[in-house]
């Protein structure tokens, strides 16, 4: 009887994972489909400086316009595109599409460095260097308006290959940021190696930076150790005037957040 429980309970649990198996194999296809029908829409999200209170430049996020289910988020398609591959080529058209973009401002008479977000898989694919050379040269936008925003686990996976990557990026002209700074596992020394330019700090360090004395010490300890390294710092995920003034209390120069705009087209931006 116990064995015949057993092998229900296997045959649900083989059900279970097969209805997973199908349903991110329907996703997959559908979002396949998406970037063949031009589906995919890039939102902007300014950066602001807070001394000034200007925009020094805007990060590119992913978004698809489903037929029937509206605005979908990157964090629904991002990972099972990481997972299959296909993040390869959506990320090239994110690539072509920011690249498109910045340069059209750049003919309006709008200069505007964009961040573009690479992720892991991306990142460890060997035609990177190639593509961003491609895309810099088809679209004419100059390499050093554009940042690429690597995360610490894409770096630390295979640090050394990453170091070559990143050099060879470099030469080319464009920027580095490692975003959602202080959730991963870099280290200092690397951090070091690295020819980055810039630290975004997590926006779960800025949620309560208000209520909690860790999180502002770990806040002013990026800062410090960023201007060590001579690297500049955004903070991710501003929502309050609150929030702000500790920042800028601790020495936090860049934003970004609802509190100075959420991401929107590009028609529909603002740039004060
Ligand atoms: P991320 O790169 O850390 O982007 C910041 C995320 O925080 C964005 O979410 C943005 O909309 C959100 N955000 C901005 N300000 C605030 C705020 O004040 N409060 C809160 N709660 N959230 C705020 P989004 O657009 O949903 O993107 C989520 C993640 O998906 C991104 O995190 C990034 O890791 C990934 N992603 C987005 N676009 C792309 C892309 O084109 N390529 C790749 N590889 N990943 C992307
Ligand atoms: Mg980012
Ligand atoms: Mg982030
Ligand atoms: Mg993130």
């Amino acid at each position: 009887e116990a064995k015949a429980a057993g092998r229900n309970v296997y045959r649900f649990y083989t059900e279970a994972l097969t209805i997973a198996a199908q349903e991110r194999l329907a996703l997959e296809t559908a979002l396949r489909r998406a970037l063949e029908r031009n589906e995919l829409v890039l939102h902007y999200q300014p950066v602001v400086a807070v001394a000034s209170g200007y925009t020094t430049g805007v990060e590119a996020l992913v978004r698809w316009r489903h037929p029937a289910d509206g605005l979908v988020s990157p964090l629904r398609f991002i990972p099972m595109a990481e997972e299959t591959g296909l993040i390869v080529p959506l990320g090239i058209w994110v690539l072509e599409e920011a690249c498109r973009q910045g340069r059209a401002w750049l003919d309006g008479g709008r200069v505007m460095p964009i961040a573009v977000n690479i992720s892991s898989r991306q990142f460890a694919d060997g035609a990177l260097v190639d593509t961003v050379r491609r895309v810099l040269d088809r679209s004419g936008f100059p390499a050093s308006m554009l940042t690429l925003e690597l995360t610490e686990s894409a770096i630390m996976h295979k640090p050394d290959q990453a170091v070559r990557v990143l050099e060879e990026l470099k030469a080319i002209g464009v920027k580095f940021s490692i975003d959602d700074f202080g959730t991963g596992y870099s280290s200092l020394a690397y951090l070091k190696r690295f020819p980055v330019d810039a630290l975004k700090i997590d926006r779960s360090f800025v949620a309560d930076i208000v209520d909690d004395e860790n999180d502002r010490m770990i806040v002013s300890t990026v800062v410090a150790m960023a201007r060590q390294l001579q690297l500049s710092v955004i903070a991710e995920g501003v929502e309050t005037a609150e929030q702000l003034a500790f920042l800028t209390r601790l020495g936090c120069s860049a934003c970004q957040g609802y509190l100075f705009g959420h991401p929107l087209e590009a028609g529909e931006l603002d740039f004060g």
